[in-house]
This record gives structure tokens, C-alpha cells and sequence, in this order.
């Protein structure tokens, strides 16, 4: 179960793990971070924007303290943009490149990276040009999830950093595309697709999506279905009755 951040930066997550126990994460932004102590940590909860999440931490016992993560900001070092680059040694991986873990981007980009280098290395294995071959390939990995991810993270108002043009225009129409998405089944499954790497952001331009969103991306947010006012959780006592 995954709540986006609402209006408030506030959002969470939960996964039902082994053993009938369910690891909960609540996320705040822009310096508020959700309290480690239970009676705090349920007060947060209840502040998301689906009741699911406080009625998981409600109904069952914690098991352990829970444990703080703050991230500061992503960091892209430029190795690309280095005249000369150390012999013998490669980064990646998130020494390159560390995304905001809320868009869940860098293990894929990690990879993508290591494909880039299996690539360069069947290219010339040997060759003095190596480092700078990979650094080139790699920016262009890092280059979409960068623009996905911390150009998203610019359209909050609080967030620090350089608004360029392109960034405004990206996120208007990233806006656009979420709104559609809400009506559009189409929209939505592109740029899940897109979000997650899977197919590169120029989908979203594809004149069968782009027309869809131009002529939804006004739409309102459909209400959720009517569950007759029972929660969509399920409430089973979490640790008294273990899943068969
Ligand atoms: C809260 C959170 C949630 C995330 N969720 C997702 C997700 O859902 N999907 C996704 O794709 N990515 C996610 N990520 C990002 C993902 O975890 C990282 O991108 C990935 O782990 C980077 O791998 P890495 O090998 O480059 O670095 P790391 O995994 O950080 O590995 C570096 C290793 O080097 C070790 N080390 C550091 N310094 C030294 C030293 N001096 N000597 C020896 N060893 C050292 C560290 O202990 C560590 O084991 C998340 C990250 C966070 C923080």
C-alpha cells in the first residue's frame, strides 16, 4: 500500500512482510519528519491523506523502535565533465548519482548503469578512453531519472534549486499528465511506465498519449469508489492471527 504525499508533503507506505507483520514507512518533506515514538509515529499516520496506514499501526503492536532516515538532497556528480579522469577507477552506482529515495529510481538507474558499462567494456576493455567513454554513456542513463526526479522535486515551492524554463514546462506537463491519468487508463499505465524507467519519457509525446492528455489533463480527480463507508484495509488483528 502506497499513500503519495498529499497536499500537507505527508505520505507513507506499508508492505505486509513474513510472519503477519507489516513494515510501515511515513514520509514527510521540507523538514517535517514524521516522530520515531509510537504514540507520535500514530498521531503522523493519522495526518496522511487514506486512513489504511493508522489503521495498520492502530491495530498492531510495534516491534522495535522505529528508525529515522532523512535525505537531505540528491547529489549528481559530473564526472563526464572532467577534462582528465583517474585511470584504473569508476564510479557509479549512487557515488555518480543518489535520487530522493521517494521516486524509488536508484537501484534501476544503478543498473542501467552497470548495462552501460558491460557495453563500453565490450567496446574496448583495454583502452586509455574507457572512463570517459562511461561517464558519457552513463550521464545519459542518469540524464532521464535526474530530470524525472529532481525536476519534480522544483515544482514544490519550498525546494530550493534553479527553475529553468524546460523545468517549468516539464513539470506543467507532468501536472497535465496526472490529471489525465486519473480518467485515462492509457495516460496512467505510460507514465507509470515512464516513472519507473521502463520506457523513456518521450512516450508521454507520443501523439496518441499526447493528444489524450492535452484533451484530459483538465480532468478532476475521479472520487474513490464507494466501499459503503467500510475501510479498503484489512482489519484482522495483524500479529494475533498469522496469514496461512
Ligand atoms: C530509504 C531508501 C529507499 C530506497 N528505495 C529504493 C527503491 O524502492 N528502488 C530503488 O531502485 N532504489 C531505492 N533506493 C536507492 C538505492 O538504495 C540506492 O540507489 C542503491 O542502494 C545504490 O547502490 P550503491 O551500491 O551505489 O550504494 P550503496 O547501496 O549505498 O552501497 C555502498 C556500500 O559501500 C559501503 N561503504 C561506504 N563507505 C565505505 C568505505 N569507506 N569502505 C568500505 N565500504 C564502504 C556502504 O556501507 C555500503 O554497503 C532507496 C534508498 C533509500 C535511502
Amino acid at each position: 500500500m502506497i499513500v503519495s504525499t498529499g497536499a500537507n508533503g505527508r505520505g507513507g507506505g506499508a508492505i505486509r512482510v513474513e510472519g503477519d507483520r507489516w513494515h510501515v514507512t511515513l514520509a514527510g518533506m521540507l523538514g517535517d519528519h514524521p516522530p520515531t515514538d509510537p504514540v507520535g509515529f500514530a498521531a503522523f499516520a493519522n495526518t496522511i491523506s487514506s486512513p489504511d496506514i493508522h489503521d495498520i499501526v492502530t491495530s498492531s503492536e510495534p516491534l522495535d523502535e522505529a528508525v529515522p532516515h532523512r535525505f537531505r538532497s540528491p547529489v549528481r556528480r559530473r564526472f563526464e565533465r572532467l577534462g582528465t579522469v583517474p585511470q584504473g577507477f569508476l564510479v557509479l552506482g549512487d557515488a555518480l548519482c543518489s535520487f530522493n529515495p521517494l521516486y524509488a529510481q536508484g537501484m534501476a538507474v544503478a543498473a542501467q548503469q552497470v548495462m552501460a558499462l558491460r557495453d563500453c567494456l565490450h567496446d574496448g576493455a583495454e583502452s586509455a578512453d574507457l572512463p570517459t567513454r562511461f561517464y558519457s554513456a552513463a550521464s545519459k542513463v542518469v540524464d532521464v531519472a535526474w530530470q524525472l526526479s529532481a525536476g519534480a522535486d522544483l515544482s514544490h515551492p519550498g525546494v530550493l534549486g534553479p527553475r529553468t524554463p524546460r523545468t517549468r514546462l516539464t513539470n506543467a506537463y507532468v501536472a497535465r499528465v496526472q490529471r489525465a491519468a486519473h480518467v485515462d487508463p492509457l495516460v496512467a499505465r505510460t507514465f507509470l511506465r515512464v516513472a519507473n524507467l521502463v520506457e523513456p519519457p518521450t512516450a508521454l509525446l507520443h501523439p496518441r498519449i499526447a493528444s489524450r492528455i492535452l484533451l484530459r489533463g483538465n480532468a478532476r480527480p475521479v472520487a474513490p469508489p464507494d466501499f459503503g463507508g467500510q475501510p479498503s484495509v484489512d482489519r484482522t488483528p495483524i500479529l494475533t492471527e498469522p496469514t496461512r
